[in-house]
């Protein structure tokens, strides 16, 4: 890496857990390019601090990570995406300007296309089950896609409805009783909680009435097959996995910094698959 070299970084706290190193530096490699991609750990207090000076430290943008993405909204200019999920994970310099965006939302639908082409054109409802951050991100994903109706199903019923008012009338929060008749007229599921997580409890829902061409989507991604994705594929329907989502939510950072549009890849899926069960 020579001095001019570009340089990122994912800005977070703590920031050890982040795949984003190996990601990027897997593409800096492979497509040979004079870049750099670096892990800052940054405390909340020196944050602002540290986004004002981002450019003066060598950085051409970032990846923002928890708890730092509402703070990164706030000190950029954020595009419709950010701005809608209430929180910026990729920043990058315009003209002087630092622009963000959450891609989030790209990940989630981009990963959708690779596992199952024209998976938004299956008649049917969406569910999204759980209503947190990245509820947000997949929930504009889906409207983005003109899928009309989504049901948000969540153990705290508050959360589902404040997607509703952010998001407006496509989003219908219902509670688990009805999720056997909500699932027999979906064409996708989707899990946006922590369950099923390792060191998480299970998430308990009987997929027996989706129908046959449903799809079933994990956010996520350790374990890679989830007790859920192992359901969905013993009843032989299509599923999208978490570690697909988080690669390929990784590309347009990596474009917009360094000029190449990155190939998410199958060995790229197994290097990183590799890392997560270290
Ligand atoms: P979050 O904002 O903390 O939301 C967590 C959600 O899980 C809430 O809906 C919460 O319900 C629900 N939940 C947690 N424990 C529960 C339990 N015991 N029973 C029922 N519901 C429970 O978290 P997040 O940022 O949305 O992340 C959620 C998951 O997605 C995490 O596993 C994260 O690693 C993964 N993720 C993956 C990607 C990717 O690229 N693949 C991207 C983002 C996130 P309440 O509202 O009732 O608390």
């Amino acid at each position: 890496m020579s001095k001019s070299a570009r340089a990122a970084c994912v800005v977070g706290w703590p920031v050890r857990h982040s795949r984003s190193p190996l990601i990027h530096g897997h593409w800096i490699k492979q497509y040979n390019l004079d870049a750099a991609y670096r892990r800052e750990e940054i405390a909340p207090e020196a944050f602002a601090d540290f986004i004002i000076r981002l450019a003066e430290r060598g950085y051409v943008g970032a990846n923002i990570t928890i708890p730092h993405k509402e703070g990164a909204l706030a000190m950029s200019e954020p595009d419709d995406r950010a701005r809608a999920v209430g929180a910026a994970n990729t920043l990058w310099y315009d003209s002087g300007r630092l622009l963000s965006t959450n891609t989030d939302v790209e990940g989630f639908t981009a990963n959708l296309d690779a596992c199952v082409p024209d998976w938004d054109k299956c008649a049917g409802d969406a569910v999204v089950l759980g209503a947190g951050g990245s509820a947000r991100a997949v929930v504009y994903g889906l409207i983005e896609r003109g899928i009309a109706k989504i049901n948000v199903v969540n153990r705290t019923p508050e959360r589902a409805a404040v997607l509703q008012a952010r998001f407006g009338q496509a989003i219908q929060p219902a509670n688990e009783a009805a999720l056997p008749h909500l699932l027999a007229r979906a064409a996708l599921v989707v899990n946006t909680t922590s369950l099923g997580m390792t060191g998480q409890p299970p998430l308990a829902i009987d997929l027996a009435p989706l129908p046959r061409h449903a799809v079933v989507a994990d956010l996520v991604y350790a374990p890679l097959e989830t007790p859920l994705l192992a359901a969905a594929r013993a009843r032989g329907l299509a599923t999208a996995d978490g570690l697909g989502m988080l690669l390929h939510q990784a590309v347009r950072g990596f474009q917009l910094w360094f000029g190449v549009r990155p190939e998410v890849t199958p060995q790229l899926h197994a290097l990183v698959e590799t890392d997560l069960i270290k």
